[in-house]
């Protein structure tokens, strides 16, 4: 196990200006927290954290990074908080450390969650900071190579195959070929340890029967490669046991055919002297056809540069070779860390850019992934970058689309506490549920039982189901408060008969006004479709409604012509005559309201309110606006708006329609803009014969008790 002064030692070599005191805090921290805590092995379990740091160092990680290895279970496993480490260690290490801890976390969530390629995405977009990322390879590759002392072979197994579906295939996308590799290997003993027993056995049979044949090769290959006059480093390996079986799955081969077991590596100084090198090896040797490949023209897209091509080289081996540079193979070997070294050393950034730097890096080579062996295509890219990942307060895993607010949020855990959301804590802190979640936000909701959507809320939701929930519920509400108010009206409509009236008297007229329930008479009188004398006269027909058709005209009759009426008695200036005008079901435009047309082909005008969002689909089409307004004819009908605030109290809707009533007012639409705990806020067109009349009404409604307030509403 490497010392405390070792491990600092090294992070100096490679970076002087390393915070010393910061790693030997970290490293005095880290053990006395862990305490006597064991690993499944025995040893001590703070030799954890120190290999994972250990590994980061041979990845020449800066200081941040290997304190932030040193602390990466202290959060999860000890009694610390993350607010003792923000005291302690800063903000940066805190947020790198809670970044590790988030990931981990994630790995105790349900299966599901886990679907690989859903949670490599999960990853990435938790890793905001790429040490997070790094941290955690680390820690996975120690956890693996200790993964045979865990007794649970259901567990073993689970983590190699996670190994292997998650972080082998991140490892390689960030270019980090030795760490891909290694943790392929391992995850591969566990998960088929008799393909690699069988592999392994041949290959050293192989390696027997070669008699050194690896060391001969890289022999002659230094030879006829300095004969050329090239000075090159060459090195030879086998190819890893789980490569191998990839290609037998890929291909369809059998071990026997599979002849290029070996690769070797060419360094060589530069650029100009990889091209000479592959000159040398294709003049001596036969090229084996298909298998060159020139990454240095065309880097792969995690920056991998080499050539590569088959050869049937020395003692009539089919060999891959790779031609490179130093600089290159490092990229090859430690990825975007090395990559960012490299860069780094001749600009020398400050810390906080160089941060930026790596996910920029990252997201750039995200960005470029090409081909389906990248294991993030485009799309999928652009999957993982319209989500968001948040966090129940109980580490439940919410994954929700970009700009997502706490009130997605809430509809996504469940319908009722999207109802009754009122506030939200993000992160412990109180915030306003228009704030637009972030990545690993933890989301917590706080409910009331009296509270109820608000319609207001339409403005900021993203999520479908949010969306219908809220609407389903407006409708909903809107509905029972006309059927309270239709209600009252047909109590009172019946008396002036002189009858009682009752619920079976209307069910027995329902097929005649075509209406599927007596509530929805209730509502349809509320609303203003149907008025009480229409239905006391479909009840009782000798009746005649004073001054109204005799008629009985079905509900969808009376909507219509209600609608036709509205429009013939509030004419609007602006239009082509003739033209077939609509009033738009999203907004419900109301005299007096700023309004607007929208020319649809073949059906007229449509009108909206100016606020109303349906707008926004035509924004692009401004041929299809059209400017009107209202214009009231002094000889018509005057319809006067009154904004009415009542209190949210059974019955107080009732004396509402009593007191306009009471005062021959004909109330003609309304509409609740708000609902509060404690009132309404109504916006009520009453037909009026004048101001004086209307004047009538307002001082009426104002000596009500339930009743607030009472303004006229001037459009
Ligand atoms: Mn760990």
């Amino acid at each position: 196990m490497i010392r405390q002064y070792e491990l600092v030692e090294r992070v100096k070599s490679y970076d002087p200006n390393a915070d010393e005191d910061l790693l030997n805090r970290a490293y005095v921290f880290s053990m006395k927290a862990h305490g006597s805590q064991a690993r499944a092995s025995g040893d001590p379990y703070f030799s954890h954290p120190l290999q994972v740091a250990e590994i980061l160092t041979r990845m020449k990680l800066d200081g941040a990074s290997i304190a932030t290895a040193l602390l990466h279970d202290t959060v999860e496993d000890t009694d610390t908080t993350l607010e003792q480490i923000e005291k302690l260690f800063g903000k940066e290490i805190a947020r790198l450390v809670d970044g590790v801890t988030k990931l981990s976390r994630l790995e105790l969530q349900s299966d599901q969650t886990k679907h690989a390629e859903n949670f490599r995405k999960l990853v990435l977009a938790m890793s905001a900071d790429i040490r997070v990322l790094l941290v955690k390879l680390a820690d996975r590759l120690h956890n693996m190579q200790t993964l045979h002392h865990i007794e649970d072979p259901e567990k073993r197994r689970r983590v190699a195959l996670e190994t292997l579906e998650i972080y082998a295939p991140l490892a390689e996308r960030m270019g980090i070929h030795h760490l891909k590799d290694d943790l392929e290997n391992l995850a591969f003993v566990e998960i088929y340890p008799d393909a690699d027993a069988s592999i392994t056995k041949r290959l050293t049979f192989l390696r027997e029967t070669g008699g050194g044949v690896v060391g001969r090769v890289i022999d002659e290959l230094k030879k006829v490669l300095l004969d050329a006059g090239i000075e090159a480093s060459v090195s030879g390996r086998e190819k890893s046991p789980y490569s191998m079986w990839r290609k037998m799955q890929r291909k369809n081969i059998a071990f026997e055919q599979l002849s290029d077991i070996m690769a070797f590596r060419i360094v060589v100084p530069d650029i100009g002297a990889c091209y000479q090198a592959l000159g040398v090896l294709h003049s001596k040797y036969s090229m084996v056809p298909g298998r060159f490949k020139d990454y240095i023209s065309t880097p792969k897209p995690n920056n991998y540069r080499s050539l590569h091509t088959g050869i049937i080289g020395p003692e009539r081996q089919r060999i891959e070779a790779q031609i490179r540079t130093p600089e290159m193979h490092d990229v090859a070997e430690y990825g975007v860390a090395a990559h960012w070294q490299y860069k780094q050393g001749s600009s020398g950034m400050a810390l906080e850019g160089r941060q930026y730097r790596w996910l920029r890096e990252l997201l750039d080579i995200l960005d470029h992934a090409a081909g389906p062996e990248e294991f993030l295509e485009h799309t999928k890219l652009e999957m993982f970058q319209d989500q968001v990942f948040c966090f129940t307060p109980k580490g439940e895993l919410v994954a929700l689309p970009r700009g997502a607010t706490p009130v997605d949020f809430a509809y996504n855990v469940h319908t009722q506490v999207g109802n009754r959301c009122v506030g939200a804590k993000i992160n412990g802190r109180l915030m306003p549920l228009r704030t637009q979640l972030a990545n690993g936000d933890q989301v917590e909701i706080v409910t009331s039982k009296t509270q109820t959507p608000s319609p207001t809320w339409e403005r900021f939701v993203v999520t479908g189901k949010a969306r219908a929930c809220i609407r389903r519920f407006i409708r909903t509400q809107q509905h029972e408060q006309y059927a309270e108010l239709g209600r009252s009206i047909l109590h009172k409509a019946f008396r002036q008969a002189g009858y009682d009236y009752t619920d079976k008297a209307i069910a027995g007229v329902l097929k005649k006004l075509k209406a599927a329930e007596v509530e929805d008479i209730h509502a349809a009188v509320g609303e203003g479709m149907l008025t009480g004398h229409e239905v006391v006269a479909a009840v009782y027909p000798a009746i005649r409604a004073p001054g109204r058709s005799p008629k009985v005209v079905s509900l969808e009759g009376r909507r219509l012509r209600a609608k036709k009426e509205r429009g013939l008695a509030v004419p609007i200036t602006g239009l082509i005559p003739g033209m077939a005008v609509h009033f738009a079901g999203c907004c419900h435009p109301l005299p007096g309201e700023r309004i607007v047309g929208i020319v649809s082909t073949g059906k007229g005008v449509t009108i909206h309110t100016i606020d109303c969002e349906t707008l926004d689909s035509f924004s692009d089409q401004p041929e299809r606006w059209l400017d009107v307004s209202w214009s009231i004819d002094d000889d018509q009908n005057y319809v006067g708006r009154l904004h009415v605030v009542i209190a949210n109290e059974p019955g107080s809707l009732g004396s509402l329609s009593t007191v306009i009533g009471r005062s021959e007012g004909n109330i003609s639409n309304l509409k609740i803009t708000n609902r509060s705990v404690d009132f309404f806020d109504i916006l009520i067109d009453v037909q009026v014969k004048d101001v004086r009349h209307l004047t009538n009404i307002i001082a009426a409604l104002r000596a009500t008790p339930v009743i607030n307030s009472v303004e006229r509403q001037r459009g």
